[in-house]
């Protein structure tokens, strides 16, 4: 665990810096580049929870999308449906989780990755964590869609990374990853879509 801490600490300082590059740039959000710890095979599984965030807005949710992947083969997938549902947890990660953890057990759970199309939110970084999934590969950046929907950029916001730095360090967490792609999802759907006004 002591060499997560250094680890999580430089991972915080990059992101950090990134988005500050951005967000003196005005509104329109421009990608991120990629988080380069992640692989190819991390870009096959973001390409399929893209596939689930597009599927969810034509489908009763939200444009989300998350899949948990062990051994390079797919357990589990979940597309958002809060607006179908009324069901605010219905998150895709907390979705998923809350779905499949009577069928998954915590080691497989422990040994899988979950794959997510945007940055997990505190109520997901808590789900994740109490499943305990230790390896987390987000695709588009908070701050980056929560500019897409109009919503002001917090001036300290809180990341996913500091969330699991602090209550669950032995959580790896990677990304952005194929950030424009996730961009245009948010892009398409946003503007033409109500939010409530914090944001949720
Ligand atoms: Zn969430």
């Amino acid at each position: 665990m002591q060499a997560m801490i250094p680890r999580s600490a430089r991972s915080i300082a990059f992101v950090n810096a990134a988005l500050l590059s951005v967000l003196a740039f005005g509104q329109a959000p421009a990608a991120l580049p990629d988080d380069p710890a992640c692989t190819p095979t991390d870009r096959k599984f973001m390409e399929r929870a893209y596939e689930l965030a597009r599927y969810a807005t034509t489908h009763g949710g939200a444009p989300f999308g998350a899949v948990l992947v062990k051994d390079g083969v797919v357990i589990a997938e979940y597309s958002n449906c809060e607006i179908s549902t009324g069901d605010v947890t219905k998150h895709a990660e907390t979705g998923l989780i809350s779905t499949f953890s009577p069928k998954i057990s915590r080691a497989t759970f422990g040994a899988a990755t979950l794959y997510t199309s945007s940055e997990p939110c505190t109520m997901c970084c808590g789900s994740i964590r109490f499943a305990g999934i230790k390896k987390v590969v987000y695709g588009t950046t908070e701050v980056q869609f929560l500019r897409v929907m109009g919503i002001p950029p917090d001036p300290n916001p809180l990341n996913a990374r500091e969330v699991f730095a602090r209550t669950a360090p032995a959580t790896q967490v990677l990304g952005p990853l194929m950030e424009e792609e996730g961009l245009v999802i948010h892009k398409a759907y946003w503007p033409s879509h109500k939010f409530a006004p914090d944001g949720t």
